[in-house]
């Protein structure tokens, strides 16, 4: 795992190798483009595109088209271009009317392939996939040339014009570049340029029976909107020669430079579509938008910030190798972001009652508790103490190890905004299991220290009892239990206690709490109410990450 946390701005050799070119006026300006394919939603690798793609056009006064490259339309959907744009939007960016699919320029791909066919570049091939694989050779041995590689022009206009209006079946013969089959560059050996394939298309629909290939369309696309700088992931570093073979064929307005970068690879985390696409498949997962989806869509929905992303893909910088970062990078610029933003509310998680004997019942103090420590500008508001509270479980110990600073028999805490609480008592049910505490709580030491001077060393978060809410709270961990999860057994790499569903008591402000807000409980970590599955005065809580760690849960270990 590389990259420094402490680097906020890592070195940008894009940048650098764009400040050259300016400054030697190669080129006169920058735009660049993002270009997915609507086959899937996005996840937080195309989030570190996105990124790179904006901020660049950004930083140098450029602009930054969206482009679909919707040459596939097999696994296209409407849904997939939806969320690509709303997910886009989301992160903090604007293609402006600089809005593209690489459908429209299919009449124009036709025309080039024309041109190719015509200056002998180009012809029809009559073989099967199988069989252009075995005339493919290997990374050692050439590749044998097609039978139908010396076609005269005639008959490949002929035969193309008459696949395009779909004379032959499906699969039946392929429009194939004419370079190299013994170049050591496979993708040099004659690659198709168009296949045949009977597919509704999602923007043109039945049109065409004809598409183009990936490589024949991403180039040329680029090159038609005049995009500068083609900035992409290295596995399309070995398909660039073929890229500028085909800008030199063929009459373009612009011949874009393209840049690759190391994609981004996440611990615990899976980022191919195929992968993700399956998750959501085979219901292994709540869907694309499931919080424990790397998805931007997932991640938007578990109560990740954009700002959070976005200084996340800035940290890590760029890399011109692989590698693997780790996702806690990610978790903490998540924490950073919501530390600074968000208001902080008790809730608790795993209840356990408190009665204090020393308390009216019925008496009610409201008592006044800041929404920050650092931001008097978030204001307060009023949690009711009452004579039954309810602390976390976990911050109750009956036989206490010697570094437990928390609740014991005989001990003292600081209750947060309130009072010294002792516990007296410990009420058990018949199988032994503690049920409720019987205390007593110090009137003198509501927001000071008494007056003899003693001191406690835990604080911790509660709330009232009678005077709170229920809420489902949702706590996600990692969802694949490996660092580097194995592909080939996707359900076995799952982790099963990626999600655990609880019913907590949190204090009674939160009632009116909105979908889609943050929240840090005290001591707990951050929440989200779930923007679907929140009602309006029942919100469902997701946590977004626990908290860095807390001292008492240090304290505890010992
Ligand atoms: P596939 O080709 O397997 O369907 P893809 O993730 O490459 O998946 P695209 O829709 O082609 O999907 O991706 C759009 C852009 O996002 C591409 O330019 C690609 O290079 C970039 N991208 C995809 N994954 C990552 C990643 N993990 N890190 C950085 N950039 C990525
Ligand atoms: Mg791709």
């Amino acid at each position: 795992m590389t990259t420094p946390e402490s680097a906020e701005q890592a070195p940008h050799f894009i940048h650098e190798i764009i400040d050259e070119e300016l400054a030697s006026q190669k080129v006169g300006g920058v735009v660049t483009r993002f270009p997915p394919e609507p086959n899937g939603y996005l996840h937080i690798g195309h989030a570190k595109a996105i990124c790179v793609n904006f901020e660049t056009a950004q930083k140098y006064g450029g602009r930054c088209h969206l482009r679909f490259d919707d040459t596939n339309p097999s696994k296209e959907e409407q849904e997939f271009i939806d969320s690509i744009m709303s997910d886009i939007r989301w992160l903090g960016f604007d293609w402006g009317e600089h809005l593209y699919f690489a459908s429209d320029y299919f009449e124009q791909l036709y025309g080039w392939a024309i041109q190719l066919i015509r200056d002998g570049k180009a012809y029809v091939c009559d073989l099967s996939a199988d069989e252009v694989r075995a005339y493919r050779g290997t990374l050692t041995e050439p590749g044998r040339e097609s039978p139908c590689r010396n076609r005269s022009i005639e008959e490949n206009l002929d035969l193309f014009q008459r696949m395009r209006v779909g004379e032959f079946p499906d699969g039946a013969k392929t429009l194939r570049a004419k370079i190299d089959m013994a170049s050591p560059n496979m993708n040099l050996r004659d690659p198709a340029l168009y296949r045949i394939r009977r597919a509704h298309h999602p923007r043109v629909g039945d049109a065409w029976c004809i598409y183009p290939m990936y490589d024949w369309a991403h180039g040329q696309s680029d090159a038609i909107e005049h995009i500068s700088h083609s900035i992409c992931t290295l596995e399309f570093e070995n398909h660039r020669p073929l890229y500028d073979w085909f800008l030199g064929q063929v009459t373009v307005p612009c011949k874009p430079r393209q840049i690759e970068f190391a994609r981004l690879n996440l611990t615990y985390t899976v980022m191919s579509k195929r992968v993700l696409r399956l998750l959501v498949e085979r219901g292994l997962v709540e869907g694309w938008d499931d919080p424990r989806m790397p998805t931007i869509a997932g991640l938007r929905r578990r109560g990740y910030t954009p700002a959070a992303m976005r200084a996340f893909c800035e940290r890590i910088g760029l890399a011109k190798r692989e590698s693997l970062v780790d996702v806690t990078l990610l978790e903490n610029a998540v924490r950073d972001d919501l530390n600074a933003h968000a208001p902080r509310v008790m809730g608790v998680l795993s209840p356990l009652k408190v009665v204090i004997e020393n308390w009216d019942e019925g008496k009610v103090e409201l008592l006044d508790a800041p929404y920050h420590p650092d931001k008097p500008e978030f204001g307060s508001r009023s949690v009711p103490f009452t004579r039954e509270l309810f602390i976390e479980r976990d911050d109750f110990m009956e036989e206490p190890s010697k570094k437990f600073f928390r609740l014991a028999p005989g001990k003292e805490v600081r209750l947060r905004w309130a009072y010294f609480l002792k516990c007296e008592r410990v009420v058990k049910d018949e199988a032994g299991n503690v049920v409720e505490l019987r205390c007593t709580i110090d009137p003198e030491t509501k927001g000071g220290a008494p007056s003899d001077g003693r001191k406690v060393k835990g604080t911790i978060h509660w709330v009232s009892a009678t005077d709170s809410i229920d809420a489902e709270v949702r706590l996600y961990d990692r969802l694949f239990k490996e660092e580097r999860p194995d592909l080939d057994d996707v359900a076995g790499a799952l982790n099963p206690d990626s999600l655990k569903v609880t019913r907590a008591r949190v204090e009674k402000s939160l009632a009116s709490a909105k979908a889609g807000e943050h929240f840090q409980f005290e001591r707990q970590g951050y929440f989200f109410t779930d923007p679907i599955l929140s009602k309006d005065g029942a919100p469902v809580f997701n946590r977004v990450v626990p908290l860095r760690d807390t001292w008492a849960k240090v304290a505890a270990k010992g």
